[in-house]
């Protein structure tokens, strides 16, 4: 049985009330650990702590916040394999996907550990401003005390790219994990505290549901900001709490990302990235590409593929919970009954036990952009794929879903395949959005920004562009001049 508690300034505890939330195995329904539920006492307890640490963490130096970034990196290594098995268990992942997170995890920890030497380095930076009399500086500050609120598709590596940049900008943290999968979160406090000596305070996990915990959390006056990771509903709500006090806040949402695949692509690696982009963790990735849509030349071929390869894939893996998988089965149904044409799969797959929530990689054609498997994100392994005959016409249907619709917003990517490089960096270009991926769908790197535009939040994760957004900059202006300013006497003539 997994356990998970909270970690308040050093400390494992149970939630002040003593609620506890049981965590069902997605694979069979049965119970597969506890967690500890915080609510707004706990809540107020660890911003406490956090604001304690941070003015030591904060002043620390970046070559000693890297230490512990790396020595964080270390145990991630070290408990690779339970980690991942927590995470294959209660996520419902493969095994190999789920090591292969905690190996993004360690890299993220690593790289951003470069990213606060390298901080360092900058700061007291002077800055010509044309005027001799002036000597200006530029420095760079925590943000302070941070709420990180994230979701349950990849428990650790979400937390983990905002932790991390979080610790290296020298901010003090309050994390909270989904109540879906609160284990791994845990399990990451407890070793930076214990193994990489990460002072007590600096990082607090709660886990806890989102309206007792992370609501609280979102409103706290002393938590300076909050960075989110989840649905445009729920940050939508998160928003409205920091712009009540002003507090700096950043968002990272869905997506209704479409793969559009030209007449000059190669069918075979185009089935291949398109199963990718849509049935890698299950199609549960704010970045699944889960729109196709082919030119109408290529498109008999590389349909008739994809139904020979998703029908090879019986299932993937379960779906993370009941709620999400009656979701999916009725964006499925909603698909059938708005006259779209299946392809293949289409509910739970027959080889599978009656318990789990299993669901077969699903492909509709014939989607037409009314349809609400075409507008809405899902979030479980259903394309929705149809055709067409110009760029103007495909550029039209990609960006079909942006304007007007309440639950998804899809500048958050695009994903191209063709063999026309002039057409590559053109279309590239064309994009609003924040991530565009070109003959591939899906890599992501810790090195370069992360996140999207309009309903797809704002504010990145990753890459130095993700360390700003927990830092401050301050400039340091000095008047150097042995003279009088002499400004009235200018002015008035005096
Ligand atoms: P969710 O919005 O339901 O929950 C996310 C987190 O917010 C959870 O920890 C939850 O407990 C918390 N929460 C819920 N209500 C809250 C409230 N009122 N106040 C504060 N916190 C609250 O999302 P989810 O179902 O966990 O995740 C799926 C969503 O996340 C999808 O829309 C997906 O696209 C998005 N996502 C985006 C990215 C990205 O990088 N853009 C990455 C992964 C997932």
């Amino acid at each position: 049985m997994l356990r998970a508690k909270l970690f308040v300034g050093g400390r494992s505890c149970d939630a002040a009330g003593g609620q506890e939330l049981n965590i069902v195995n997605p694979a069979d329904e049965t119970l597969l650990g506890v967690a500890s539920s915080a609510t707004r006492e706990d809540v107020n307890a660890a911003v406490a702590a956090a604001k304690e640490a941070l003015e030591s963490w904060g002043s620390s130096s970046g070559k000693e916040r890297a230490a512990v970034l790396r020595a964080i990196a270390d145990s991630v290594e070290k408990h690779k394999d339970s980690l991942a098995e927590k995470e294959a268990l209660n996520a419902g992942k493969p095994i190999q996907e789920a090591a292969w997170d905690m190996d993004d995890v360690a890299a993220c920890f690593r790289h951003h550990a470069g990213l606060a030497e390298a901080l360092e380095e900058r700061q007291g930076k002077v800055v010509d401003v044309g005027m001799q009399e002036f000597s200006v500086r530029m420095f760079w500050e925590p943000v302070g005390v941070v709420g990180l609120i994230v979701p349950w598709n990849y428990p650790l590596l979400m937390a983990a790219w905002k932790v991390a940049a979080a610790l290296a900008a020298g901010c003090t943290i309050v994390l909270k994990p989904s109540e879906l999968t609160p284990f791994t979160a845990y399990d990451l406090a407890v070793y930076a505290f214990q193994e990489a000596k990460l002072p007590a305070g600096v990082l607090n996990v709660l886990p806890g549901l989102g309206p007792d915990c992370g609501g609280p959390l979102s409103e706290h006056p002393d938590v300076e900001k909050i960075a989110f990771t989840g649905s445009v509903p729920t940050g939508s709500r998160i928003m409205a709490a920091c712009a009540r006090d002003i507090r700096n806040v950043s968002l990272e949402l869905g997506g209704k990302s479409p793969i559009v695949v030209f007449e000059d692509a190669d069918v075979e690696k185009a089935v291949e990235w398109i199963m990718f982009g849509i049935f890698w963790t299950n199609g549960q990735i704010c970045s699944a590409t889960s729109r196709a849509i082919i030119h109408e030349d290529i498109a008999p071929r590389v349909f008739a593929r994809l139904k020979q390869e998703a029908e090879k894939v019986a299932y993937i893996g379960p779906i993370i919970c009941k709620s999400q998988y009656d979701k999916v089965l009725n964006y499925i149904e909603s698909g059938k009954q708005e006259g779209a044409t299946l392809l293949c799969g289409g509910g739970r797959p027959e080889n599978v036990a009656n318990k789990g929530f299993y669901i077969a990689p699903t492909v509709f054609t014939n989607v037409q952009p009314s349809m609400r498997i075409w507008k809405e994100e899902i979030f479980g392994p259903v394309l929705a794929a149809t055709t067409f005959k110009t760029e103007a016409e495909a550029i039209a249907l990609a960006n079909d879903t942006w304007a007007g619709l309440a639950s998804a917003g899809s500048p958050l990517l695009w994903s191209f395949l063709t063999a026309d490089q002039d057409r590559s960096m053109r279309m590239a270009r064309k994009f609003k959005c924040g991530i565009v991926w070109v003959n591939c769908s899906q890599p992501c790197f810790c090195q370069v920004p992360w996140g999207g535009v309009r309903k797809s939040g704002f504010g990145r994760d990753n890459g130095e562009y993700g360390l700003e957004s927990f830092l401050e900059a301050k400039q340091v202006t000095e008047y150097k001049s042995s003279e009088p300013w002499e400004m009235f006497s200018l002015l008035f003539d005096l």
